[in-house]
């Protein structure tokens, strides 16, 4: 029986890895080892319970208690904390789904390299901040990292059988998010409500802000540099309303191989727990009569500066992967708690890289995990200092060109 685990299973990407695991045969099928989450623990017990899971783990002590309540009898074992987390991922698992949002899912993904099994990827913060490091680590251990950000799944389904030194340019659809058609004045008066509704795809409340912002494809242009080793500029990105077209990859014969489907992040996880094979996933078929017709456009540079900061981070690589990232987290915190505007959070990305590239912080490649940690760590601060020092004017900034 194969042995999963799931980082994040309380999360978007978890609850529907969870649902796919349970119309595959569930327990009777999988044999799972860990689940993980954070604050939710009613439903972390509740997917432990059904999936019997060996050990159920929230990131948070002071969760525990509820979590060993609400597994009482069960025989799944509880556990909390980050230390918990990193037993988990050293658990036997031949397939484990790396999904927790942000950096913190860094270093659980790293450890479960060593089992030389399958990561699933979901976790794009992992390439971005420590690309070239997971891709030795898994190397290393034999391991196979598969992507699971539905662009990345495109990109490599349209690779199957193909040699990568024939793809001439990748192209990475955007939907543009609730803001896409938003004037600048607007965009800087943005509130946490409106950027959470993304018109296409249900998701966790960070990636749907990032999806606002364009840091989430900021982010995907990064990931797709570190995944397929494709060079920056073979990378363009094109704005397509409908989101049914997820990438695009050219070759040098001038083909161009485009993956559709609906939005519905199943397909990508589908595929990578079943991959090589294919299996019948609950998505929904597209019907290409019904929906018409499909657009796209450029991206504006202007309003969404975040692509102009990730190929600025790709030209300077060392470090800034991580300091990008971490920065851009830093920058999320602050508008969700109301500290900052929407557009405000790019130049306070930006002026974070800023001051770190002038102390010459960036320019060494991290070359252990701890060193990425260390940069994560640092640009945290130095983020929050440039929030703090900025006050009012970080609040309604429009174009994030500078704080
Ligand atoms: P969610 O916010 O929905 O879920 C995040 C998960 O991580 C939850 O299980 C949460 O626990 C847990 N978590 C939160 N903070 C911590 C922490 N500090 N330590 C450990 N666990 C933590 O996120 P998504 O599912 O939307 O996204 C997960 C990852 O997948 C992200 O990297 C995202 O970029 C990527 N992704 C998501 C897509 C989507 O459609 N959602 C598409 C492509 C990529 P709890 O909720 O219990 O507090």
């Amino acid at each position: 029986m194969r042995k999963v685990s799931i980082f994040g299973a309380t999360g978007s990407i978890g609850v529907s890895t969870v649902d796919l695991l349970a119309r595959q045969g569930g327990a009777a099928a999988f044999e799972v080892v860990a689940l993980t989450g954070g604050r939710n623990v009613a439903l972390l017990a509740e997917q432990a319970r059904t999936l019997r899971a060996q050990i159920a783990v929230t990131a948070h002590e002071d969760c525990l208690n509820d979590l060993r309540i609400a597994l009482a009898g069960s025989g799944v074992e509880a556990a909390a904390g980050q230390s918990a987390l990193i037993e988990a991922a050293d658990r036997p698992a031949d397939w484990v789904m790396s999904a927790i949002v942000g950096a913190a899912g860094l270093a659980p993904g790293f450890r479960a390299l060593r089992h030389g099994g399958t990561l699933a990827l979901a976790n794009k913060e992992s390439l971005v901040a420590a690309g070239p490091l997971l891709l030795s680590e898994a190397a290393r251990h034999g391991a196979t990292i598969l992507p699971v950000d539905s662009e990345h799944s495109a990109i490599f389904q349209a690779l199957v059988g193909e040699d990568i030194a024939t793809v001439e340019r990748v192209i990475l659809t955007a939907s543009g998010g609730p803001f896409r058609d938003w004037p600048a004045e607007r965009l800087a008066r943005a509130t946490l409500a409106e950027a959470v509704a993304h018109p296409n795809w249900a998701m966790g409340q960070r990636i749907s802000i990032d999806s606002a912002s364009m840091f989430n494809k900021a982010l995907e242009l990064i990931e797709t540099r570190e995944y397929f080793g494709i060079a920056p500029e073979r990378i363009e990105v094109l704005v397509h309303p409908q989101s049914v077209v997820h990438a695009l990859v050219g070759f040098a014969d001038g083909a161009l191989m485009a993956h559709l489907g609906v939005a519905d992040m199943r397909h990508a996880i589908g595929y990578a727990l079943n991959w090589p094979a294919r299996r019948e996933t609950p998505v929904a078929r597209l019907d290409l009569a019904a929906l018409g017709q499909l657009s796209f456009m450029a991206p504006d540079p202007v309003r969404f500066p975040a692509l102009r900061l990730a190929r600025e981070v790709m030209e300077t690589r060392g470090g800034a992967g991580a300091a990008f990232n971490a920065a851009k987290e830093i920058a999320l915190d602050h508008f969700i708690a109301g500290r900052l505007g929407f557009a405000a959070m790019a130049g306070a990305v930006e002026e974070t890289l800023a001051r770190l590239n002038a102390r010459g912080d960036l320019t060494i490649a991290p070359s252990s995990l701890d060193q990425v940690l260390e940069i994560d760590h640092l640009a945290r601060v130095t983020a929050g200092e440039v929030i703090a020092g900025a006050g009012a004017t970080m609040t309604g900034k429009a174009g994030g060109k500078r704080v």
